[in-house]
């Protein structure tokens, strides 16, 4: 089994201010010894106020699609490394289900994030509904196939998340076995992609994770970190899941 080191993401979503900056930068500044991997996805606009340090990278939410030009409200993959970020969330489920974003248009998102040099977390799940008409994996893989069937070459440079719509805000946390289940089945995909990338590609849980609940999930063999939204919002909690999360 390959040694894949554990990532830790924290999305802010539309919450957070000046305050919660200078709470997480300075809890994860202090941190010392082995340590996963931390990114921080704050509201872009928050990007420019985190020190630079070691301990954490940065993260945005969102991207367009699209390089330049007459795009209003829109931030690109390049404004955004200008800002400071290294990664981007692409595909989270509030944008595809609010906002109506299809799996072309992530592929697309997801091209414009590695052109810039930034590394996607593309974020694929089931509803509630699919899981119970036993649809699970055949939603993941057509999300999946969507970016990664025509640029397999894309696999290598990127994080996936395993987002179970069920999970997202509502306290109904997947088992330690049922994300297993589903990492196994996303990291088989993965190898029809690029086989040789695949048993290196991290593979985040995210859903309802918390200080509680993350040491039994990162147990799990497939299971290579977490994407983090309420719990994240308090640097106390997110502390303690990052340090659930073994370093190199
Ligand atoms: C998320 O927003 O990606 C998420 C997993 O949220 P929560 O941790 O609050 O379920």
């Amino acid at each position: 089994m390959r040694q894949r080191k554990p990532l830790v993401v924290a999305n802010w979503k539309m919450n957070g201010d000046q305050h919660l900056v200078h709470q997480v930068s300075d809890s994860l500044v202090a941190l010392s010894g082995a340590l996963p991997d931390i990114l921080i996805c704050p509201p872009v606009i928050f990007l420019p106020n985190f020190p630079k340090h070691p301990n954490y990278r940065l993260g945005a939410q969102n991207l367009s699609e699209q390089p330049a030009g007459a795009f209003t409200g829109e931030i690109s993959a390049v404004m955004l490394a200008q800002a400071g970020a290294s990664h981007v969330i692409v595909g989270h489920s509030e944008r595809r289900t609010l906002y109506g974003e299809t799996n072309s248009l992530v592929a697309a998102k997801v091209a414009q994030a590695l052109a810039a040099g930034l590394t996607p977390v593309l974020c694929v799940g089931e509803t509630a509904a699919q899981r119970a008409e036993e649809k699970t994996f055949q939603v993941l893989a057509e999300q999946l196939d969507a970016v990664y069937s025509a640029q397999p070459q894309w696999l290598a440079a990127s994080v996936i998340a395993y987002e179970p719509l069920w999970a997202i805000g509502t306290g109904n946390t997947a088992t330690p076995a049922q994300a297993q289940q589903v990492h196994a089945f996303i990291r088989q995909q993965l190898a029809r992609y690029d086989a040789a990338a695949a048993p290196d590609v991290r593979i985040l849980y995210g859903g309802s994770v918390n200080a509680g609940n993350s040491a039994s999930l990162f147990a799990q063999t497939d299971v290579d970190g977490a994407l983090v939204g309420g719990a994240s919002l308090n640097a106390t909690d997110f502390v303690a899941i990052c340090l659930s999360a073994k370093g190199e």
